[in-house]
């Protein structure tokens, strides 16, 4: 035989440790120790099926483990006040301690003595295995380790990785476990059954929060078109990246194609898959923008070629975002749309600022308005007697090019020249830069703002300086 060693590169770098996943349903294991960590290890064994019995010496703290009983689907959990014995490790599958380092270490000796793999919390000399950071979505599950290097690192990562995976990926494993020998017998060969299991991968992808029924069985068997394509409409928020929503992050991981607007901060583009085509559709002032019926024929031609589209929009994409036109489309060529909401700017902009939106004596209502209509001229049919209301928040999207019009047309309605406003820019965007006045003079200040930078204007009580503290009182 020969023995030489082996000539090729190695297929995989060196490994700290190989992650193992270990079968524990109905196997015996022992935890060792009165201490929170004892508790949580048990807790896991316990959710991982195993019978655990927990040591937890002479005198352990009832309410530290209190319960954590037998339930129907986990394993039974004893409780013993006693220590442990060389005997306990008879037959078990696998032994923790948490204990004092001394007794740690005769722990460890005993266990290594009966064979049973050995770990002993905070001692990796003294540990057979690790039990890294996990993300449930059982029967998906996903275990992390650093190695001991960097549990923080460690704990960040699984935060990252539960951002990004759906928990109804969970579902869907589950149903593809419960599928697999029913497909086996109805389609006997393999590459169909591959092709299977890739409509069922891509359409868990598409909607992972759909729970997988019956029916999803039959048509997945059935269909053999090239379909699965679909357009999600997703708020990309103000700009800050941190403010997208779980659901947006996840749709720009699992995106193919992305077709995103000009306000879109590139920042969130880098959360989107490396993989997927980026396209700018912006449609900002002056230089070429791609017409609205262009976007709406292209999002069903995408889809309806498999693709898994994001349409991604600035802010919130139902607030002055022309969605229904792209809705319409979508579902008139039966295109499935779903929608993730973001954060709109008057939200982005009003926390970014430090104010309330309503209060309750002063600001009772808050009202959307765009500075923008069809022609770019300020729209004819806005409600003054409703924007001259002193005791409303008004917000005035695309507010630029008509301010002067819109504060004097408020102002002719009634409304106090003295009302306080403000106008920020890029808000919750690092370059974020923001006047404050009365609307009188706001026209004159918001020219002051970087040009080209997207701009909302706040009209209304809320907008003054120094807070409560202005009016005298707490609102
Ligand atoms: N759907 C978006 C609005 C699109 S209209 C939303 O919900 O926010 C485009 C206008 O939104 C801009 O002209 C500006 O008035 C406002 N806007 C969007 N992002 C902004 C930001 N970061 N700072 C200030 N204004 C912003």
């Amino acid at each position: 035989m020969n023995r030489e060693p082996l000539q090729t590169p190695p297929r995989i770098a060196p490994l700290a440790k190989l992650p193992l996943f270990h079968a524990l349903h109905d196997r015996r294991v022992l935890v060792a120790g009165d201490t929170d960590g004892a508790r949580w290890k048990a807790e896991l064994l316990s959710a991982a099926g195993a019978q655990v019995l927990v040591l937890a010496g002479e005198a352990p703290q009832r309410e530290r483990w209190e319960g954590l009983t037998a339930s129907p689907v986990d394993g039974p959990v004893l409780l013993e006040a006693r220590d442990w014995t060389t005997e306990d490790f008879d037959g078990l599958a696998l032994a923790i301690a948490d204990l004092e380092p001394a007794e740690g270490e005769a722990f460890a000796a005993a266990a290594r003595a009966a064979h049973v793999p050995v770990n002993v919390v905070d001692k990796p000399a003294l540990c057979d295995f690790q039990i890294g950071s996990i993300v449930n979505r059982s029967p998906v599950v996903i275990g992390i380790s650093t190695d001991g290097a960097a549990p923080m690192l460690g704990q960040s990562i699984r935060s990252r990785i539960e951002a990004v995976l759906p928990p109804g990926l969970a579902g869907w494993a589950a149903a593809a476990s419960r599928w697999r020998e029913r497909l086996k017998r109805k389609v006997p060969d393999g590459k169909a059954r591959r092709r299977f299991w890739e409509r069922f991968t891509a359409a868990a992808w598409n909607a992972p929060e759909h729970a997988p029924v019956e029916s999803d069985f039959s048509e997945l068997l059935n269909d053999t078109g090239e379909t699965g394509g679909s357009v999600t409409m997703v708020g990309a928020g103000p700009g800050d990246p941190e403010l997208l929503t779980l659901k947006a992050v996840r749709a720009l991981q699992t995106a193919s194609v992305i077709l995103y607007d000009d306000l879109v901060a590139p920042e969130v583009l880098e959360l989107a898959r490396r993989e997927a085509r980026r396209v700018s559709v912006g449609k900002r002032g002056r230089g070429p923008s791609v017409g609205q019926d262009v976007i709406d024929a292209e999002l069903v031609r995408l889809a309806r070629a498999g693709e898994r589209v994001v349409r991604l929009k600035g802010g919130d994409p139902l607030v002055f975002g022309r969605a229904t036109e792209e809705l319409d489309a979508c579902r008139a060529a039966g295109v499935p749309v779903t929608i993730v909401p973001g954060i709109t700017a008057t939200q982005g902009a009003a926390a970014a600022l430090g104010f309330s939106l309503t209060e309750r004596v002063h600001a009772r209502r808050v009202q959307f308005v765009t500075g923008h209509g069809m022609s770019g001229t300020l729209p004819e049919d806005l409600d003054w007697r409703a924007i001259a209301d002193p005791h409303a928040t008004t917000a005035v999207y695309m507010p630029r090019a008509t301010l002067a019009e819109f504060a004097s047309r408020a102002i002719a309605a009634g409304l106090d020249p003295l009302t306080p406003a403000l106008a920020v820019a890029s808000a919750t965007l690092p370059q974020q830069a923001d006047v404050r006045c009365s609307l009188a003079s706001l026209p004159q200040m918001a020219a002051k703002l970087p040009e080209g930078a997207p701009v909302l204007v706040v009209i209304g009580q809320v907008a003054r300086e120094n807070g409560a503290a202005a009016l005298g009182d707490v609102a």
